[in-house]
């Protein structure tokens, strides 16, 4: 990208590729009723996000959950004023809450990756409905499946990779996470019992449906006995390969 980072300009100047849509935020803040020192401090976290992303050669456009992870954590060493590296987790939900106005604003796009997975977890409560499960219990199900449609997509992990390993993973992970529009947290996330039953019945249906593969049933102590005792064995594993 052309533009020059060292030369970021504040929004109220002229000529940045983008201020066009910090001036629309900045409006939609102030609609918002965001006194003057909080929207001063949002446009400071979306200039400090557009001279990451020009320094990485990306545009706005480019912009989802993934790049906001890693923008979130990202070692800071970019040019600009003292106050871009100070509480920059803090601003994580205002970010979020950028994603949101861009992709109302079609500048950004849903990944298509959760656009796919919303559609197999609404097809999921679809067949929920017609076994009779109530609206309220649908609702839990949809919040608990798009939680784990986000979590796969901020770990890259497609959903026909899912397994028993990936899921516990998932019911234990520290979470923070967010998508505009898709899914949005409310208490902090324990992998409760609850959602872990909930999870299994969605796993079984992606089972069901040809999705997920099959579980991988290792055979336990007794079950290798029991095979010992009717003169069967089990399939040699394979040496594992040691790197030099
Ligand atoms: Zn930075
Ligand atoms: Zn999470």
């Amino acid at each position: 990208m052309s533009s020059t980072i060292t030369s970021m300009a504040p929004p109220e100047a002229g000529g940045e590729p983008d201020r066009d849509i910090v001036q629309r935020y900045k409006a939609r803040l102030q609609a918002l009723g965001y006194c003057r020192s909080l929207t001063a401090k949002c446009l400071r976290t979306i200039l400090h996000l557009i001279t990451w992303l020009s320094l990485n050669g990306a545009g706005i456009e480019t912009l989802d959950i993934r790049v906001l992870h890693h923008f979130l954590n990202h070692d800071c060493a970019c040019p600009g004023p003292h106050g871009y590296r100070k509480n920059l987790q803090r601003g994580g939900w205002h970010l979020h809450r950028f994603l949101g106005f861009l992709m109302e604003t079609g500048r950004a796009r849903m990944p298509a990756e959760i656009e796919a997975g919303g559609r197999v977890v609404e097809a999921f409560l679809q067949s929920l409905v017609g076994q009779g499960y109530v609206p309220d219990s649908i609702a839990a199900y949809r919040k608990r499946c798009r939680h784990l449609i986000v979590w796969l997509y901020l770990h890259d992990i497609a959903l026909v990779g899912i397994d028993d390993e990936v899921v516990s993973r998932f019911l234990s992970h520290d979470c923070a996470c967010v998508h505009p529009h898709f899914f949005s947290r409310g208490n902090r996330f324990v992998g409760s019992r609850n959602s872990r039953s909930r999870i299994g019945v969605f796993i079984d249906y992606l089972i069901d449906a040809g999705i997920a593969p099959p579980r991988h049933t290792r055979p336990n102590k007794e079950h290798e006995v029991l095979l010992h005792q009717l003169g069967m064995t089990l399939p040699q594993q394979p040496a594992p390969r040691i790197s030099t």
